[in-house]
This record gives C-alpha cells, structure tokens and sequence, in this order.
C-alpha cells in the first residue's frame, strides 16, 4: 500500500439516501400490484363488483411493448395509445441511464433491490462474498447481452410501423399486464421452481439475475457507456488499499482504473463511500474538473425520472383509452388471447365493433 499524507474521506455517505429512493419505489410498486389485484378482481366479477381504476403504472413491468412504443414513436411520431404510461417511464428509465450510468438498477429497480437485500443476506451467511470465477462470468454476462439481441432484432428487423400498430392494438398487448398478473396469481410449478431457483441462486451469487439474465440491464448498460458522467480515481491521491474494489458489487477493479468504463457499473457511489482519502474517488463528467456530489446525484436521478413521467401525467397521455368494457371483454376471453393477434378469433360480441372502432 502506498504511503502518503491521508486527508480523511468526510463526505457522508449516500447509501441511506439510495436505500430510501429504492425503498419508496418498492413500496410503490406494491402499491400499484395492489391496486391492480382489485382492477383483476372487478374484471373476475364480470363488472358486478365495485370498478377499480387499473393503475397505468403497471405498464412499467412491460419492457417489450414499452420498446415497441418507443420504436412506434420514433417511427410515427405518436405516442401510442394502449400502454402510453410504459412509453414515458420506458424513456425515463433510458434517460437516467444516458445521464448517470446504469442508476436505475441500483436506485429505482424493485429486482435490482430485493437482490440487493437477499445477497447482503448471504454475505451475512457466508461471512464473505463469493465471486464466480472470471472464465464463467465473462461467458455468462454475456447471456443477457443475447437475450436482448434475440427481442431488438425481432422488433426493430421484423416490424414496419404498420405491422407494430397491428401488434400494439392487439388483444395480446392490450392485456399483457393481466397475463402477467395471471403468470404470478396462478403461478405453475415449473416457474415456482424456476423463480426459487434464481432466488437461491441470488443468495450465493450476488446480483445473479441483473447481472447475467435480465435484458432490460444489459439495455441500461449499453447506454450507460455513452454516459458522459463516470467514476475518476485519483491515482496521486490513492493509496491503493483496494476498499473501493472490494465494496464494489459488481465486482469492478475501481483500484486499477483511472475512469470506470464499464456496462456493469451501477452508479451506486459504494466505492466513493468505502474510499478512506479525501477527493480520491469521484463522480465526474468527462474532460472536466466538475465533481457531482451525492447529493446533486440523489436529486439528478429521482428529478429526471419524476420529470418525464409528469410530462406524461400533465399532457394528459399517462391513461390508455382502454374502457373497462373492453377490458371486460378481453378477459372473458383471456384463455385464447396468446395465440391471436386481431379480435377476429375472439367472441362476437354486439359492443365488441363500436368498441375497437371507436378507441383505435
Ligand atoms: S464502480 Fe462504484 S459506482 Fe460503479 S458499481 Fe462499483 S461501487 Fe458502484
Ligand atoms: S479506496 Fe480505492 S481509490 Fe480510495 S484509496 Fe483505496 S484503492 Fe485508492
């Protein structure tokens, strides 16, 4: 370890203030999944129990048609009317990523949290955290890399704008957020396998899933390159004790690099915080000498979130024009929509024409 005059690291810690955002998003996100259990459970009555307003913000558990809206935007120049609140918390999302790196992972994603918390429970299990050996994980990060491959191709290769307006009217998107209820309220065995697997997997394995599966990371990661805001060490300042390494969650070598260029970096400031020498480690924008404190940071990320997604609320764009006589029809036929893509192969109903007619 280099020996060298250590002014003390005094700036506070801002692990406190991401667990707080990351919390109230997680408590949100029940919040919605409540509000959508009783949107399902009025849909169940067949419209005879009391009517509850679907939450638009399940649209955000909607990453592919989100991309398809987005791709429909940029194709048509419309914000597309079924999942409109996927559209704006899909851009969101993105737009945090361009700025500062991959922080919705480690600031917003309600996986990215309970992942968090589950491995801090396995490190408190093991005493120490286990790393998968770098000729497994450089193969395996790969993977998530596939994943997203495997879906951008089939949207932005395999789809002109009509044939996405067709897939976004259809009645498969309009009630993919019921079919992923449905996924969890009737969950088979196989995925109660699947989904334990992972989750046991998650407590050896830090970050398992975001890490190696999840497509929407490895999107969030290929932005956070071009982000011009990263990680600089001061290599006159550091003595090289190798703290900032080890808080790493992602397993970056922050001791070794002058700027941390990497898709798996987060954002998280757990490297800033573990540096014991004053102005060391910081977040900086390229080619300058401007450090943005945690405090700048906490306020960038949430603000450029809230931002867009009331840009969305105040034009007016954030509900969709689904009627709930519609949705109440989609569901009575919910067991054969997976297969179809027109409402021709669903039940002739006498509303169903004056309906689609009248929304799309
Ligand atoms: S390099 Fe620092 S900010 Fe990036 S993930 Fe590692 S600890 Fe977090
Ligand atoms: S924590 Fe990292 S940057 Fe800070 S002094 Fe130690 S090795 Fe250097």
């Amino acid at each position: 370890m280099k020996k060298t005059n250590i002014i003390k690291n005094k700036e506070k810690s801002i692990q406190k203030y991401r667990f707080s955002v990351q919390l109230i998003f997680a408590l949100l996100c029940v919040w919605i999944g409540v509000e959508f259990f009783l949107f399902a459970k009025y849909l169940e009555s067949g419209g005879s129990a009391p009517f509850y307003q679907r939450p638009p913000g399940v649209e955000g558990f909607l990453p592919i048609s989100s991309l398809m809206s987005v791709y429909y935007f940029f194709i048509t120049g419309s914000v597309h009317q079924v999942h409109p609140a996927g559209f704006f918390i899909f851009i969101a999302i993105a737009m945090v990523s361009l700025v500062f790196g991959k922080s919705f992972c480690s600031w917003f994603c309600p996986v990215g949290f309970l992942s968090e918390l589950v491995a801090d429970f396995g490190e408190k299990l093991f005493g120490r955290k286990i790393r998968i050996p770098k000729y497994l994980d450089y193969p395996l990060r790969s993977l998530k890399y596939l994943i997203l491959f495997f879906f951008s191709y089939s949207i932005f290769m395999g789809m002109d704008a009509l044939t996405l307006k067709l897939f976004l009217d259809s009645p498969y998107n309009i009630i993919a957020d019921l079919k992923l209820y449905y996924f969890f309220a009737d969950i088979s065995r196989f995925s109660i396998i699947v989904l334990s697997s992972l989750f046991v997997v998650s407590i050896i394995i830090r970050n398992f899933w975001c890490r190696y599966l999840c497509p929407y990371g490895a999107l969030l990661g290929i932005l956070s390159i071009l982000s011009p805001n990263k990680i600089k060490r001061n290599a006159s300042s550091c003595i090289e004790c190798g703290l900032c390494a080890k808080a790493c969650p992602s397993s970056i070598k922050v001791d070794k690099v002058k700027v941390v260029v990497s898709d798996e970096c987060t954002t998280c400031l757990s490297c800033i915080d573990a540096c014991p020498v004053a102005d060391t480690l910081f977040l900086q924008p390229v080619k300058t000498k401007i450090t943005i404190n945690n405090r700048i940071l906490a306020f960038g990320v949430v603000g450029i979130f809230l931002i867009i997604t009331a840009v969305g609320i105040f034009t007016g764009r954030w509900q969709n024009n689904i009627t709930k006589e519609e949705y109440l029809l989609l569901h009575k036929n919910l067991d054969r929509i997976g297969h179809v893509s027109s409402y021709d192969e669903l039940e002739t109903d006498s509303s169903l024409t004056n309906i689609k007619t009248k929304n799309r």
